[in-house]
């Protein structure tokens, strides 16, 4: 009698398993069941020099969860019979999918030897592989067969009795999960190695890692443990506290990290047919990563990327802007006239929620063409080509991209650093992207630029603003370099992944899963925001007019005009007395060095925190009140009249200038206060930025006021 051996068969379907299982065993087959369970069991046996060997054909299966009863099946096998050797076997054309299933037997601990099976297509394909090297990574044995053609069938009986006989040691080696899945492992560990019958029957990490992954069968099986309510309650906490980290459940975070082990050991020891779609990639790059063209193809898509954005959104947002106003009639109707309730849900809330609303569009394209920059594998180049300039100014490649966008918006702006590995680097970018002109503060300049500079500055005035912005940027982006965030930027690592067809539905994925952030934003802190300047600019709701407004009202009748002028008069009245108003008039006095102390400006610049272009509605309310009209021509007209207390006008060009120069850096707007919160998951970062932008406003316009009239400009 020979020395009995047992081992078992595993690996994912059409992996060659039945293949391999009849090569071995020949004829010496039988069909029986495993216990409990409708599953076939396919046994056979052989004799191999000295040895009985038992085989056992488990079902084919990808992963060992308790999802699926085949896994659950050739799970409890294994762990329960304990075969003496368990073969993978493994479809060596599609390796890295098929090593997945490797690494949970290579976590299990259990005798491992891994077959790569169809070998010969895998050479077809034009894959090689370097089995040791991959040995070494993986910790087990390999050996290469081709079932069909009987190939490797010896040495992998060898192998299985080198390790049978303890010959050959595996290493153990393990995924690595990171630094705070690591921790949870370890604590659950602890509490789990208390009860000895359990660690006799599981490896205790293995154990740990199933916890987290909420295996229910694991957690049936701790059911009789003295220890269960300690471990349950331990893996409930550390799986919430994985969640709160990761934003994910970690069963995803886990078998993402085991992806990422295996593509790792692949790319180190697998040369594979990327290689060849890599030298289509090489070809495109001599052209698109080109040191002369690179840069202009760069910008040129880049513009066609905005061109698009804002062509196709047009008749999206008048659709919404139509479906607002209609919201806004039917609840104008629907609620009592003249009410709070009514002014509240019209004014306030769907004017304000509605005013964010309706740049959805445009927020929404631009993530649908940056996911597919991003999927198509361009951007990483578009890094690259951008990384020399911006390290200049101690930012990253990664951070042009945000830069760019803060120009149309600054949300999404700010969620697209999350392409940015390094956490200064990118709080950096958070921290300065304000400074970028975004879309919603060329109402102001629009109005000001008009109003006080001559048709022939207009662009030159305009294109300042946007300039004085990056200016700004990029010194604020040394000085946080240097003071705040020591350190050079990271340097670039190059990785250029392979030129694919991004696929419609991984686009609509990507734009998706960005774009309802910003409209969770729009729903929750934009909503309570919106109340909030609303009651700042409505309440006290019953105020003393100067004139008995109802009545003249009544008394216009039919004369339209008179009933507007009317109406604006009392709107004006009303907000002049309003706690916004109050609000101002504190903070006039510290804007007067700046030149524009007025209360109704400071009142504006209030209000201006919900969404910067509020300023003009606001400024159209407060000093429009003797127009009939608040289009901006009669606004312009009213600006250009106001005078100060001493007689002199309100504004002058350098007043106006150094006003538009606030409305550019002061405090970010509240969504995008909100998206910095959301992004550095912190209120440190959004209080940080609040403040420092309004100080650094407040200077750079104390500079173009005072340093103006030192010049004699105004
Ligand atoms: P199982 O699902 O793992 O049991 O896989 P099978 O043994 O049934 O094999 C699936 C298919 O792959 C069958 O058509 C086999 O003939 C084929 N096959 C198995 N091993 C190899 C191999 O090494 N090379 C090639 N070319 N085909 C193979
Ligand atoms: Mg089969």
């Amino acid at each position: 009698m020979g020395k009995k051996v047992t081992i078992a068969l595993a690996g994912n379907p059409n992996a060659g398993k039945s293949s391999i299982f009849n090569n071995l065993t020949r004829s010496r087959q039988h069909v029986g069941n495993y216990p409990g369970v409708t599953v076939e069991k396919m046994e056979g046996s052989l004799k191999y020099g000295q040895y009985d060997i038992n085989v056992v054909d488990l079902p084919g299966t990808y992963s060992l969860t308790a999802h699926s009863l085949d896994e659950l099946v050739a799970r409890n096998f294994v762990i329960e019979e304990k075969p003496d050797v368990v073969i993978d076997i493994i479809d060596a054309s599609n390796l890295e999918r098929n090593l997945y299933l490797a690494t949970q037997f290579i976590e299990l601990g259990v005798p491992l030897v891994l077959a790569f099976n169809m070998t010969d297509i895998a050479d077809e394909g034009g894959f090689i592989i370097d089995k040791n090297r991959l040995s070494e990574l993986l910790g087990t044995p390999i050996v290469f067969t081709v079932a069909t053609k009987k190939k490797g069938m010896d040495e992998l009986l060898d192998q299985a009795i080198a390790l049978f006989e303890g010959k050959t040691k595996l290493q153990g080696t393990v995924v690595r999960y990171g630094k705070e899945i690591q921790e949870e492992i370890l604590k659950l560990e602890s509490v789990a190695i208390k009860d000895p019958s359990i660690v006799q029957k599981y490896p205790s990490r293995w154990l740990a890692t199933k916890l987290l992954e909420g295996d229910s069968e694991v957690i049936k099986q701790l059911e009789h443990s003295p220890h269960y309510e300690e471990i349950i309650s331990q893996a409930k906490k550390s799986t919430q506290h994985l969640e709160a980290i990761f934003g994910d459940k970690p069963e995803a975070i886990i078998a993402e990290r085991r992806y990422g082990f295996i593509s790792g050991a692949c790319s180190e020891a697998v040369q594979r047919t990327y290689e060849i779609r890599h030298s289509a990639s090489d070809e495109i790059d001599k052209v698109l990563v080109n040191r002369i063209l690179g840069l202009p193809i760069f910008l040129g898509l880049v513009w066609a990327m905005f061109k698009l954005t804002f062509t196709l959104s047009q008749p999206l947002m008048s659709g919404i802007e139509l479906l607002i106003q209609r919201l806004s009639l039917i609840f104008s109707a629907l609620l009592p006239q003249g009410s709070v309730i009514q002014s509240l849900v019209v004014n306030g809330i769907i004017a304000g929620v509605g005013s964010v609303l309706v740049f959805a569009p445009v927020i929404f394209l631009l993530f649908l063409a940056l996911a597919a920059l991003e999927d198509s594998g361009y951007m990483a180049r578009a890094a690259f080509i951008m990384d020399r300039l911006m390290h200049k100014i101690g930012l990253h490649g990664r951070s042009f991209i945000p830069m760019l966008l803060g120009f149309a918006c600054n949300l999404p702006a700010i969620m697209a650093t999350r392409t940015i590995d390094d956490r200064r680097d990118r709080l950096v970018t958070i921290l300065i992207n304000p400074f970028m002109s975004c879309g919603a503060r060329l109402p102001v300049y629009a109005l000001f630029i008009g109003a006080f500079f001559p048709a022939r500055m207009a662009g030159t005035a305009l294109f300042s603003l946007y300039l004085l912005g990056i200016t700004v940027a990029i010194i604020m982006a040394k000085v946080f370099r240097k003071y705040l965030f020591k350190g050079e930027a990271a340097p670039f690592v190059m990785e250029l992944p392979p030129y694919r067809m991004p696929t419609f539905k991984g686009l609509l994925i990507h734009m998706w899963e960005r774009g309802a952030v910003y409209l969770k934003k729009a729903g929750t802190v934009i909503f309570a925001g919106s109340i909030l300047i609303w009651a700042l600019s409505n309440l006290p709701w019953n105020v003393e007019y100067s004139k008995d407004y109802d009545f003249m009202l009544k008394k216009a009748q039919q004369n339209q005009e008179l009933i507007m002028q009317l109406e604006n008069e009392k709107a004006s009245e009303k907000l002049e007395k309003s706690y916004v108003a109050s609000v101002g008039r504190v903070l006039a006095p510290a804007f007067k060095p700046l030149g524009f102390g007025d209360w109704r400006i400071a009142t504006a610049l209030v209000g201006g925190f919900v969404a910067k272009e509020i300023v003009v509605a606001m400024l159209g309310t407060l000093y429009s009140s003797s127009e009939a009209e608040q289009k901006s021509a009669s606004l312009r007209l009213a600006l250009q009249k106001q005078s100060r207390p001493d007689g002199k006008k309100m504004f002058t060009p350098l007043v106006a200038y150094s006003f538009m120069a606030f409305v550019l850096l002061y405090i970010p707007c509240m969504a995008t206060i909100a998206v910095i919160k959301h992004e550095t998951n912190s209120w440190v970062w959004p209080a940080f930025a609040a403040f420092y932008t309004t100080a650094v406003a407040w200077i750079v316009s104390f500079i173009i006021y005072q340093g103006g009239k030192l010049l004699g400009l105004g």
